[in-house]
């Protein structure tokens, strides 16, 4: 397996790493068994756990989390890094469409009940400007498809930027995000998951988890393609 993918992952039918076909999914049963699946993980923060049976690992049963439930595909590491990366940076979007299938597939193997509503953590408006495109929703849109979700880009606004989040300790990223976000839509009851690309510390999902859980939502679960570990 290849760790970059160039022309053959645009061509529809090919795996998006060695370029085999891949029978109308984005990657071939070999390239897929190689990703770095993040499983076993802990049901509340999506951190890697010693035993499947485990369902909260030491921290969460400590301090539980803002949401319900996290899950992560993969763990943040070549080549679903670079995937996340090309995907987020450089607008290529067969990589949300790969990440997307194969979270679905994971998800949809899953005996609890899928929610009720998809909300992609929203960007600011400025970045979202700069950008051109949220891949959170892309990803969203990608699961939507497969496991016949709802998807509402507009449920939640994020009403404050902020600043870039590399190098800051859990707590400052925390104090960081209070007050990022805005629910616009009342979840009375709702069974919701926010979707993100990449889950690190978490604080951006649980200061939405925080404001659906406001807004009347009953269940709330964070949803990524990777998790960094
Ligand atoms: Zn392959
Ligand atoms: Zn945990």
């Amino acid at each position: 397996m290849v760790d970059d993918s160039t022309a053959a992952a645009v061509l529809p039918g090919l795996c998006a790493y060695c370029g085999a076909p891949a029978g109308g999914i984005a990657v071939c049963a070999a390239c897929a068994r190689a990703l770095p699946w993040n499983a076993p993980a802990c049901r509340g923060c999506a951190m890697p756990v010693a035993a499947p049976e485990q369902a909260l690992c030491a921290e969460c049963a400590a301090d539980p989390p803002p949401f319900d439930a996290a899950f992560a595909a993969f763990r943040f590491e070549p080549p679903v890094q670079q995937a996340v990366h090309g995907l987020k940076y450089e607008a290529r979007f067969h990589f949300g469409r790969m990440l997307g299938r194969l979270m679905a597939q994971r998800l949809a193997a899953r005996p609890e009940p899928l929610p009720e509503l998809l909300i992609p953590v929203p960007l600011h408006r400025r970045r979202l400007a700069r950008r051109g495109y949220n891949q959170a929703l892309l990803l969203a849109r990608e699961l939507a498809a497969v496991l016949a979700l709802r998807v509402e880009a507009g449920a939640a606004r994020r009403c404050r930027a902020t600043a870039d989040q590399i190098g800051q300790s859990r707590r400052e990223r925390r104090h960081n995000m209070q007050g990022a976000f805005v629910v616009e839509r009342p979840l009375a009851g709702l069974h919701v998951a926010l979707l993100d690309d990449v889950m690190t510390t978490g604080a951006t999902l649980g200061e939405l988890a925080r404001a659906c859980r406001a807004a009347g939502a009953a269940r709330v679960e964070a949803w990524v393609a990777a998790r960094v570990v």
